[in-house]
C-alpha cells in the first residue's frame, strides 16, 4: 500500500484475503499506530481491518506479515527478482513525524479545552448560576468547543492520509542482467522528498535504470521532472499511467510530455472527469488493467488491456 490516499488502497483487502500468503508493505513514515489511528474512528473502512489482519498474519518462515520500507529497505532478495523501496525518503519520513506529532498535539490541545469547557458548564449549571435566557449562551460554548475538536481531528486525519511524500516507490529487478521496473505511487518533484533527492542518493545506488515506469502521481506536470527521466528510465521505456478522475489526469499535455520520454503509453482508464450517474445508479466505467509481462526470448514487453484500459496512439515516434 503506497500511501493512505483512497485511490491507492481502494479493494486492497480483497487482495490481501485472496492472497494468504501476502505481506501488506506499508511506507515507514506512517506508524502502524498512527495509521490505525486515523481509522480508529471509522472502524468500517476498510484499511482498519486489513491493517489489523496484516499485523496479525505470519509468513512461512516466521516472517511477518506486514513489513514498513522507507529509502533503500530490501523488499524482496531473491536470485529471480531483486525488490528494493527508493522512497520514501529519509528526510520524507522525519519531516512526516514532526508534521503528525504536531497535528496529534493539536488534537490533544483541542481535546482538553472541550473537557475544560464541559467541567465549566457543569460548575457553573451545579451552582445554578444559569438562569434559563442563558441557557443557550452554555450549549453554544459546548458546541465551539467540540467543532474545535471535530476540525483538529479532521486536520490529523487528512495530514495523515496527504502525504504524497511519504509514497512507498518500489524498483524491481528481475535478475541481475534482467529488466527492471519502476512503481512510482505518488513520489514527488522535490530536492529533500523527491526524485532531485534520489540522485545522490547511496542507499538506492545500486537500483539501475528501468525499462517499465509506473509514472508517478497520474501523470501530473507537478511532481514529473528530468531527474526521474534522467536517473531511473530507459530511452522508448514503456510507460503505464493509472487516471486520477476528479481531478482529471492525466490531461493531454501530460500525455504529450510522457511520450517525449517514453517508447509507449498504457493508461488503466480514460482521463474525463464526467460520472455518468442516472437516478442515483452511477454507471462510470471502472478501472481496467493493463498487464505487462517480460518475454525472455524477444527481450521485450508484451503488454495486454482488460476492460477500459488502452494504449495511446502516437502522433510523432520516439526519436
Ligand atoms: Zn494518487
Amino acid at each position: 500500500m503506497t500511501h493512505l490516499h483512497m485511490d491507492h488502497y481502494k479493494a486492497i483487502w480483497r487482495v490481501h484475503e485472496a492472497c494468504q500468503k501476502a505481506r501488506l508493505i506499508l511506507s515507514s513514515a506512517l506508524t502502524e499506530a498512527g495509521a490505525l489511528k486515523v481509522y480508529a474512528q471509522r472502524p468500517e473502512n476498510e484499511l482498519y481491518g486489513t491493517l489489523h489482519a496484516a499485523s496479525a498474519r505470519q509468513l512461512p518462515g516466521n516472517e511477518p506479515g506486514m513489513i514498513r520500507v522507507h529509502c533503500g529497505s530490501s523488499v524482496r532478495n531473491a536470485a529471480a527478482c531483486r525488490a528494493t523501496a527508493i522512497a520514501p525518503t529519509h528526510a520524507a519520513c522525519n519531516d512526516a513525524e514532526a508534521h503528525i506529532a504536531g497535528l496529534a498535539a493539536r488534537v490533544i490541545e483541542a481535546r482538553s479545552s472541550k473537557d475544560r469547557a464541559a467541567a465549566r458548564v457543569r460548575e457553573i449549571t451545579n451552582a445554578g448560576e444559569v438562569d434559563p435566557d442563558a441557557a443557550g449562551t452554555v450549549a453554544d460554548l459546548l458546541q465551539a468547543a467540540d467543532d474545535s475538536m471535530q476540525k483538529a481531528m479532521a486536520e490529523a486525519e487528512g495530514g495523515l492520509r496527504d502525504e504524497n511524500r511519504c509514497s512507498v516507490g518500489i524498483h524491481v529487478q528481475f535478475s541481475p542482467d534482467g529488466p527492471g521496473a519502476l512503481l512510482a505511487a505518488d513520489m514527488v518533484s522535490h530536492d529533500q522528498y523527491g526524485w532531485q533527492a534520489l540522485v545522490s542518493e547511496n542507499c538506492v545506488q545500486p537500483c539501475g535504470k528501468v525499462s517499465l515506469l509506473k509514472v508517478p502521481h497520474h501523470g501530473s506536470e507537478r511532481n514529473d521532472c528530468g531527474e526521474l527521466w534522467d536517473r531511473w528510465v530507459d530511452a522508448g521505456a514503456v510507460a503505464l499511467v493509472a487516471p486520477f478522475r476528479s481531478s482529471g489526469l492525466p490531461r493531454d499535455s501530460d500525455i504529450a510530455r510522457i511520450q517525449q520520454r517514453s517508447g509507449s503509453i498504457w493508461q488503466a482508464a480514460p482521463s474525463s472527469r464526467a460520472r455518468d450517474v442516472v437516478d442515483g445508479t452511477d454507471s462510470t466505467p471502472k478501472t481496467g488493467i493493463v498487464q505487462a509481462r517480460w518475454s525472455h526470448a524477444t527481450s521485450t514487453w508484451t503488454l495486454a488491456t482488460d476492460g477500459p484500459a488502452f494504449r495511446h496512439r502516437v502522433s510523432t515516434p520516439h526519436p
